[in-house]
């Protein structure tokens, strides 16, 4: 599996023979142990009690993974295209405008909190794909707005 990074490990937990998470001591208690990621220092596998430690990572890892979809709006459409159907209607942009707005607001509380790299590398690639179709959604509906005296409204509504 690789992957995730374990910071501030030292000793035993980085000689991969205590956990990571409750410094359990592999050589001294009978406990069930898989490799939960690695240490950044030498990129060797650091270990987890395999119940309950390491179910607890995982579903850390999955509930942020979650909290991570839901403020990127991943579970609906995020990036404009052709089946954005009516490309140029102002308020589906608008709509869509507010939902990126809305998603960086997310990732700029979770990159405030967040010191795991592979978090960070995903939260900024985040960023940068909401705040580039913001621009382009905040260009589009401001292509289609008029200022609001520009030809006396008829719906003098304002
Ligand atoms: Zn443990």
């Amino acid at each position: 599996m690789g992957g995730r990074p374990f910071y501030n490990v030292t000793g035993p937990q980085a000689d991969g023979v205590a956990c990571v998470v409750c410094g359990a001591d592999f050589l001294a208690d009978k406990i069930t142990a898989v490799a939960v990621g690695r240490n950044p220092v030498d990129d060797a596998s650091v270990y987890a009690c395999k119940e309950p430690c390491a179910r607890q990572l995982a579903e850390d890892a999955e509930r942020m993974a979650q909290e991570m979809r839901t403020a990127a709006g991943l579970d609906d459409a995020d990036v404009p295209s052709e089946r954005d159907d009516p490309v140029f209607c102002v308020d589906g942009h608008f709509g869509s405008l507010l939902r990126d707005l809305r998603t960086l607001a997310g990732t700029e509380a979770l990159l405030s909190t967040s010191d795991d790299n592979t978090t960070l590398r995903f939260l900024l690639s985040l960023t940068a794909r909401h705040a580039e179709t913001a621009m382009m959604r905040a260009r589009l509906v401001l292509a289609r707005t008029k200022p609001d005296d520009a030809d006396g409204g008829t719906d003098g509504d304002d």
